[in-house]
């Protein structure tokens, strides 16, 4: 951040007084520009053995297959955003949402919330941000073409769990860039 958002003037990197950290600090109006992490969250779609990826058309990772999930919106909670992403990507409608796997990147300053959920029905398709959508079995699964860590490990978690029934939330920490 160079230039205040409230004033338009520049801001300097400081640590103000009561505080413990730098933050970037209005040299005119004072305003202090606090920044904290972003949070983005998807589901896991699934019908009968399959899970549903989307193949990306927007950059980061073009062309690569992630789980759908965006950054979280204001006014929504978790799972609203979950269920609008899945919208959004797949055009595809889903219900009986569980969550099931959290991941800190504190290295990006990103937190990202996954939920298992059931297609509600097989009328998904591409949306703006998704050049295909499909459903894979575990053995269709493009393991080297997946666009985040945060989806492979998902998806190594879902089909490890499905072998006992049992999905208890996951929660992990990715701590430096694969
Ligand atoms: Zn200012």
């Amino acid at each position: 951040m160079n230039f205040c958002s409230q004033c338009g003037a520049g801001v300097a990197l400081i640590i103000p007084e009561g505080d413990n950290r730098e933050r970037h600090v209005c040299g005119d109006c004072s305003t202090i520009h606090y920044q904290n992490p972003r949070i983005i969250t998807g589901t896991l779609p699934v019908h009968e053995d399959k899970v549903l990826l989307c193949k990306r058309a927007i950059e980061p990772r073009y062309g690569l297959w992630t789980l759908p999930a965006g950054f979280m919106e204001n006014g929504e909670t978790t799972e609203q955003g979950a269920t609008r992403e899945t919208w959004e990507e797949a055009s595809a409608n889903i219900e009986n949402l569980t969550l099931y796997t959290l991941f800190n990147l504190p290295y990006i300053n990103q937190v990202y919330f996954f939920y298992r959920a059931n297609l509600s029905d097989l009328n998904f398709g591409p949306g703006t941000e998704s050049l295909e959508v499909g459903l894979f079995s575990e053995d269709e699964i493009p393991w080297e073409e997946l666009a985040f860590p945060v989806i492979t490990r998902t998806l190594q978690l879902y089909f490890d769990d499905r072998n006992t029934g049992h999905f208890p939330v996951r929660s992990e920490d990715i701590l430096r860039r694969r």
